[in-house]
């Protein structure tokens, strides 16, 4: 099998590669895009607002990512900030902390396209 890890940015899988093959220990980011975007204090408050989000709601509820993106922008930059919180969204399903969901089922962050929605594990 080949050896995986998630991306400390985007949260999406990294398989490894033969360019990797002497340095696969080092490699955090999936991408030169990603290793270049530096972490900002919004991609911290944003898994916290999910986080916080989720703990106000019943068991098993669910959240959209631009759910948590309102409670830290303001309503004409949501757009601007979606990916941030879907980034934000795939790095707790790496910690193990929530699932990200597409019409009710769980599905692989990496490859999960369309309106996610957000479950607590
Ligand atoms: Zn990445």
């Amino acid at each position: 099998m080949t050896p995986t890890k998630i991306c400390q940015r985007c949260g999406r899988l990294i398989e490894w590669r033969k360019k990797w093959e002497s340095c696969w220990d080092e490699v955090r980011f999936c991408s030169a895009r990603c290793r270049r975007q530096k972490p900002s204090k919004m991609d911290q408050q944003l898994e916290q607002a999910i986080l916080s989000l989720l703990a106000t709601r019943p068991r098993g509820a669910t959240i959209c990512p631009s759910e948590a993106l309102q409670t830290l922008t303001p309503e004409k930059q949501l757009h601007d900030h979606m990916e941030q919180a879907r980034q934000a969204a795939r790095r707790l399903v790496a910690q193990g902390q929530i699932e990200i969901l597409l019409e009710g089922q769980t599905v692989d962050p990496s490859t999960a396209k369309g309106p996610i929605r957000l479950r607590k594990v």
